[in-house]
């Protein structure tokens, strides 16, 4: 056994749905404005620019439905409902028509947002971790596995407090699932256990303790949890 000072970190992992089986997350990229009409709606110009990314740390997950406490710091938090990628089989320089292979499944996930920090940020051109990053901000439903689902369409949508706020179709992503991972091992080698938040469609807005988050993915299932 390694001879660690202090104990080493517990590993996250999301569930695979009807199953006991784990899928332990390693790191998590985001994709940023890859819906043209949330582009518009965060005053940016929806014309295809490069992907761009930023990250969560590996333990911002929660799963199995459970509990998101409102972060600190905030009196603006946001829900932004993604398609996420899992990653199974890792690589770097990955060809657009290969990059389905690479991934082990998919999930729902919430891009949680403290839009005021994230605004503050862009304003003063300094990172958006402390908007993005923070504790406990990406939960996410279980994952199912690729085979049998094709991410080039489906309905996503999420309501809160059973009214639907954001509603959209994955088809309508800027940059696809494929040259989303193409683009991104260009910049990192990707690892299995890697998770890709794949951007949030129109209609994020902010949310309050007691809210009840659920979103879909026609296809892939659900995401859900309450704001305390
Ligand atoms: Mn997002």
């Amino acid at each position: 056994m390694p001879n660690y000072v202090i104990t080493p970190p517990a590993t996250s992992a999301v569930p695979v749905k009807g199953t006991d089986q784990l899928f332990p997350v390693r790191r998590i990229f985001c994709v940023g404005r890859n819906y043209a009409e949330h582009a518009i709606e965060m005053g940016s110009d929806p014309t295809r620019e490069p992907p761009f990314y930023f990250t969560k740390p590996f333990d911002a997950v929660v799963t199995g439905g459970a509990d998101m406490p409102y972060p600190s710091a905030t009196k603006s938090l946001h829900h932004e409902m993604e398609l996420v990628v899992a990653i199974g089989k890792g690589g770097k320089n990955i060809a657009i028509a290969d990059a389905l292979s690479h991934v082990w499944g998919y999930c729902c996930g919430l891009d949680m947002t403290r839009r005021d920090l994230q605004n503050e940020a862009k304003k003063t051109g300094r990172p958006w971790d402390m908007g993005k990053g923070f504790d406990l901000s990406a939960p996410m439903g279980d994952l199912i596995p690729a085979a049998g689902f094709d991410p080039s369409k489906g309905k996503i949508e999420l309501k809160v407090n059973g009214k639907v706020t954001q509603t959209s179709d994955l088809s309508k992503l800027i940059w696809s699932v494929p040259e989303v991972i193409a683009n991104l091992s260009e910049l990192v080698e990707l690892q299995p256990g890697d998770l890709i938040m794949t951007g949030t469609p129109e209609g994020v807005a902010a949310v309050v303790k007691g809210d009840v988050l659920e979103g879909i993915v026609e296809g892939v299932g659900e995401v859900k949890t309450k704001i305390v």
